[in-house]
Order: C-alpha cells, then sequence, then structure tokens
C-alpha cells in the first residue's frame, strides 16, 4: 500500500499502516513483545545479515514503535526517525552520533536543563566542549564558530523566555560551515513549525510533550533527513546505547497524536486569548509570546511559525513572595512542570525548571522571580481567565492589606 498523503492531518492518522496484515483490525495492534520467531534458521541468518526485511528483537525495531517513526517522519518532512524512550535519549543519541573527542558544538543561549547537563558530562568526560551564542547576527555566528566545531544545536522558542531564533538564518551558516543543524522542536511540535525545511539535518521532540499530549508518557523521537545515516544510528547509537521506547509507550504515543493538530489550533487559540487578558492586568508587566505583536522578534516568529503555540511567559508585580501567592490561588490551573498537556500548568521557572543556574546568569537571560511559564491546556478559555482573575484579584487585596 502506497500509504500516499497530500496532507498531513490525514498522514498523522492512518500512515504507516495497513489493517489488511493485522487481521482487519481498526486500531493499530500493541505488539508488546521482546522478540521475533523466525520460521527457520536459514530466516533467522537471512534477516541477521540484512538480506531480508523483518523483525528480530524489539532493542533493534517494532511493529507498533515503526508506526510511530513513520508518522513523525512525514509530519517533519524527514525521511527517517528513531523512537526514544525519553527526549533526553534523542538528545543524547543524536549528539553522541555527530561528536567524537574534541569536537566542539555551537549552542542557542537558552537550551533545556538536562541538555545543559549532558554537554557538561560530554565535555568532562569525552572533552567535546561546547559554546553558546545568541544567534542573532551572522556575523556573530560565524565568530564562535571554531575549527572543531561540528554542529549547532537551537531550540526556538527557547524556554522559558519565548526568544526565537532564525531557523532559515543559522540552516544557511550551518550548510556555509558543513556543520550539521540539529533542532529541538518540542515547544512548536511537526503542526507549527518544521527546521527541515529550514536547512537543519536532524529535529527531535521530547514526545512526552505536545506530540503525546495526555500527560502519561515520557518518550523522544529523532527525525533525520538521510535514510542511509538514520539506519546507521539505528544499528549503531540507538542499538548499542539501548534508550529505545517501550511499544505500549509507542502505542500511547499514535493514540495520542492522532490530535495532535486538533490540539495545536486549540492550545494557540487559547493561548493568543490569554495574552490579550493578561495585557489588561494591572498586576502583568511582560508578556513573552511569539505571536504577539510586541515580541521583538514577531517577523522571525511569523516567518517560520503557524501559530504561537500554547506557551505564555509574564512577569508579576513584585518578586518570589507575590509569584508564589498567586500560583497558590490558583484553582483550576495546576503547579506542575513539563508542558503540552490538556491540563493548563503553571511553573516558576527560577525556583524549578531553572533553579540550577546560578542567580546571576538567569537574571540576565531575563528568568527573574516575577517570572512565570504557563503551558495553556484544552480548557474552555473563560473558566481560564476566570480562575487567573480570580487569583490576581486575591493578590491584590493580600498584598494591598500588607503594603505592597
Ligand atoms: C522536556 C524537554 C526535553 C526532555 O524530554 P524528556 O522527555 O523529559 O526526556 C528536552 N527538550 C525540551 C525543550 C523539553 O521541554
Amino acid at each position: 500500500m502506497g500509504n500516499k498523503f497530500i496532507k498531513k492531518e490525514t498522514a498523522v492518522v492512518h500512515k504507516g499502516y495497513d489493517s489488511s496484515q493485522h487481521h482487519d483490525s481498526l486500531s493499530i495492534p500493541l505488539y508488546q513483545t521482546s522478540t521475533f520467531a523466525f520460521s527457520s534458521a536459514e530466516q533467522g541468518e537471512r534477516r541477521f545479515a540484512g538480506e531480508e526485511t523483518g523483525n528480530i528483537y524489539s532493542r533493534l525495531g517494532n511493529p507498533t514503535v515503526r508506526v510511530v517513526e513513520e508518522r513523525m517522519a512525514e509530519l517533519e518532512n524527514g525521511q527517517s526517525a528513531l523512537a526514544f524512550g525519553s527526549g533526553m535519549a534523542a538528545v543524547s543519541a543524536v549528539l553522541i552520533h555527530v561528536t567524537k573527542t574534541g569536537d566542539h558544538i555551537l549552542c542557542s543561549r537558552g537550551i533545556y536543563g538536562c541538555t545543559f547537563g549532558l554537554l557538561e558530562i560530554m565535555q568532562e568526560k569525552y572533552n567535546i566542549s561546547h559554546s553558546f551564542n545568541a544567534m542573532a547576527t551572522e556575523q556573530d555566528i560565524e565568530a564562535s564558530i571554531r575549527p572543531e566545531t561540528v554542529c549547532i544545536y537551537v531550540e526556538t522558542p527557547i524556554n522559558p523566555t519565548m526568544e526565537i531564533v532564525d531557523l532559515e538564518l543559522v540552516g544557511k551558516i550551518a550548510q556555509k560551515h558543513g556543520l550539521k543543524l540539529i533542532v529541538d522542536n518540542t515547544f512548536s511540535s511537526p503542526f507549527l513549525q518544521n527546521p527541515i525545511d529550514f536547512g537543519a539535518d536532524y529535529v527531535l521532540h521530547s514526545a512526552t510533550k505536545y506530540i503525546n499530549g495526555h500527560g502519561d508518557v515520557i518518550a523522544g523521537v529523532l527525525i533525520g533527513k538521510d535514510v542511509e545515516d538514520m539506519i546507521n544510528l539505528r544499528m549503531t547509537v540507538q542499538k548499542d546505547f539501548g534508550g529505545i521506547i517501550s511499544p505500549f509507550d509507542a502505542w500511547l504515543l499514535i493514540r495520542g497524536m492522532k490530535t495532535l493538530h486538533v490540539r495545536m489550533d486549540r492550545h494557540s487559540e487559547n493561548a493568543e486569548k490569554l495574552v490579550t487578558f493578561l495585557k489588561s492586568e494591572p498586576l502583568v508587566k511582560e508578556i513573552s509570546y511569539p505571536f504577539d505583536p510586541s515580541h521583538p522578534q514577531y517577523e522571525i516568529a511569523k516567518k517560520q511559525m503557524k501559530a504561537g503555540g500554547g506557551l505564555v511567559s509574564f512577569n508579576i508585580q513584585g518578586g518570589k513572595e507575590v509569584a508564589q501567592y498567586f500560583m497558590n490561588e490558583l484553582e483550576l490551573i495546576k503547579i506542575a512542570v513539563s508542558l503540552g498537556d490538556a491540563e493548563t500548568l503553571i511553573q516558576h521557572p527560577a525556583t524549578m525548571t531553572h533553579s540550577v543556574i546560578p542567580e546571576l546568569e538567569r537574571e540576565k537571560m531575563g528568568i527573574t522571580h516575577s517570572l512565570l511559564r504557563l503551558s495553556v491546556g484544552l480548557e474552555h478559555v473563560d473558566d481560564l481567565m476566570a480562575d487567573l482573575k480570580q487569583a490576581f484579584i486575591k493578590v491584590e487585596t493580600h498584598f494591598a492589606k500588607t503594603s505592597m
């Protein structure tokens, strides 16, 4: 079956599955098996020799997992994808794949905390160095490229400040200097941004977030545009480091992914309405949202993203005490890290996701104690606004009494 679809919304529901090969089951079966039985010793020999395609052992591939991989490759305009047991397993696999001792990695100035931790380990144990760059201008980026630089690693929008990296600019520079470009696309999902279109060699996701979307799986996906290179990665780093996904988690991802496009529309729509609401709140100082015309990189965001997504950061008037009081007064919105779920979540980066960064450095990045990050969910936006409103009122009355 050709499985050729014109639109991604169709591919995410149908790609890579032919029910006639699975007892006509409409739902994709869960192949919860560690190994596969060969029909003969000779068949086993042929499969190991690569002369016959087919299943061998689930660390090397599994039919349920393969559906996730095929759908993600299609959604990101890549040629091939690999699913992992976590976003960090995908990050570590690709970085191990493209580097060797003595190499250098050039990063955007904000990256996920555990990716930062991984880079520190690579530096200490394997002498693979890294540096950070604002990625604002061509001259600035080129000045940071060293003879030993092998790849550029970026996130955009950057967590939690929503700073944007110009993918077209970085893609052009990576190509000019023969560097691999790796983009962590977790915050946008494949329905809002496709970095391969701007020259990325690899795109990765913490599928824990929007891809799954239901807060019940930890998983990662890496998408590449060179089939041979991805086969090599599957048969080396993925097989031998072994950070694979379980068939059951892949099955949950398939179930979650089917609604990804519908969810992203609603996340973005709700977020935009909340931005408008927050602007009218006297207690709110700055708001950071990619599709807000006052965002300093609004034009770049519009160029590379289809919508603003579900993450909104804002500063509340006052410091840590006010921020924490406000969070505690919320009734519907949950206090939690992670993002991309149906439930709206709020977190305080300075004491939560970014608490390991030294205070001075953190403040320089704009992550002050008054900064709050919302992962806007799928509830009715009126209920979200009402919850935020009642918490703002409680902050006002409480701190008016204690003279703010
Ligand atoms: C959560 C996250 C990761 C790590 O993913 P896990 O699935 O938790 O391992 C990496 N990058 C970004 C941007 C994330 O938000």
